[in-house]
């Protein structure tokens, strides 16, 4: 039986996986069992964002997995303070709490939130509210799709978890309309990637900082997938030179080879738990404290991002550029950019398969956007091979 129908035999049918399998992939390049290579443009979700295999990132694994690994935090090593010690100075923030999945990391903002909540605001038992935007993405606990605005996340998985108000992404007045007594919260991704890479008005985050401020609330940032580069600036709501209470990590921080995830937040917001109240058998554990600063060295002596800020307007140039009457929208900051296909010609998974047979890995979301993501060591050559190929694709549809 051949890979992909062994799958389809023995998995969940979660994934509406492309028809591909991959074999191996160094930097930007993946290449399938047929000996096919194609250009990586949507790098894991940004969980790739340094590029497949980087030669720094194996060598600290490798080191670090003969030596230490897994501990568990019943114990302290070595590696877990200079890991967060490097994470909340590049924050800005005063302490993290470590955990492996984006998920994981969320369920703990939302945690840290509500008790923070119920201690400092004395918010009566479980009443505190957190507001979450409409078609924002956060994960796939049930507590979190219990909050989507996405039928499909959520249907025949309920009861869900009360406490979250949906308001409409990007209006800043619907946030502070929402707001009750009871509100502990605001939790925002600063652009929305699985909704389609949108990009809010600008001054959002400004205002959402300064509403707020005006009625106590906690800010919290989700920038799993936006943050560490991916905008061009480390965190995307550095754009608005604004500071989160609370910032949630995860994706790039595993440096493409192991699942490392993190809550940041002020020390206000940290010193609601105590021992008992949070934990994850692996969380935090020595190699993922390793690869997770060895990324954060990575991103930082190798310019990533810089380079993202640059490569990104050259790619999002050469995609607006572009001659096609199937596209509706290109949007994006950095190297992250969603083109919008017209839904009444085509569909963006075709365009999407498309571009796989032309040796470009990308893909839809929400049946409409094509992402661009590559990861963000990325060449201007690289783009250059990726565009001739997207081009092609795009113009061939005109027909
Ligand atoms: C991917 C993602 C998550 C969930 O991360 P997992 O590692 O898949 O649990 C959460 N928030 C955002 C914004 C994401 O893009």
């Amino acid at each position: 039986m051949d890979s992909i129908a062994l799958e389809k035999t023995v998995t969940a049918a979660n994934y509406d996986s492309l028809p591909i399998v991959l074999k191996e992939a160094k930097g930007v390049w993946a290449t399938d069992i047929q000996g096919r290579r194609y250009l990586d443009m949507m790098s894991a979700y940004s969980a790739v964002s340094l590029g497949h295999g980087h030669p720094r990132i194996l060598k600290a694994m490798a080191e670090q997995a003969s030596r230490l690994a897994v501990t568990s935090r019943a114990y302290h090593t070595e590696l877990l303070g200079p890991f967060l010690e490097r994470l909340v100075e590049i924050t800005g923030l005063d302490m993290a709490l470590p955990m492996n999945t984006g998920a994981e990391a969320v369920e703990t903002a939302i945690k840290a939130a509500r008790r923070w909540g119920y201690q400092t605001k004395r918010i009566a038992k479980d009443c505190a509210e957190i507001i979450v935007a409409e078609n924002n993405f956060h994960g796939r606990t049930t507590t979190i799709v219990g909050f989507s605005s996405d039928e499909s996340y959520r249907e025949g998985f309920g009861p869900f978890a009360g406490g979250f108000k949906l308001v409409p992404f990007g209006d800043a007045a619907a946030v502070e309309t929402a707001i009750t007594g009871n509100t502990c919260a605001v939790m925002i991704e600063p652009i929305q990637g699985e909704a389609g890479i949108v990009v809010p008005p600008e001054g959002y985050l400004r205002e959402l900082r300064a509403i707020c401020d005006r009625h106590n609330v906690l800010l919290i940032l989700d920038e799993v997938q936006s943050g560490l580069g991916r905008t061009g600036r480390w965190f995307a709501h550095q754009h608005e030179d604004i500071r989160p209470d609370g910032l949630i990590l995860g994706k790039a921080l595993g440096g493409g080879v192991y699942p490392v995830s993190a809550f940041v937040g002020t020390r206000e917001l940290m010193n609601v738990f105590d021992p008992g109240s949070h934990g994850s058998t692996f969380g935090g554990n020595a190699l993922a404290a390793r690869i997770g600063l060895e990324a954060l060295a990575v991103i930082e002596e190798e310019h990533l991002v810089e380079r993202s800020a640059e490569m990104g307007w050259y790619l999002l140039d050469r995609l607006r550029a572009m001659r096609s009457n199937i596209v509706k929208d290109v949007r994006g900051r950095g190297l992250w950019v969603g083109v919008e296909v017209d839904a009444n010609v085509v569909s963006a998974r075709s365009v999407c398969d498309a571009l796989l047979e032309g040796g470009v890995l990308s893909k839809d979301t929400h049946g409409t956007v094509l992402r661009f993501a590559p990861p963000l060591t990325i060449t201007r050559e690289e783009i250059d091979w990726g565009m001739e190929r997207i081009e092609r694709v795009f113009a061939r549809a005109i027909h």
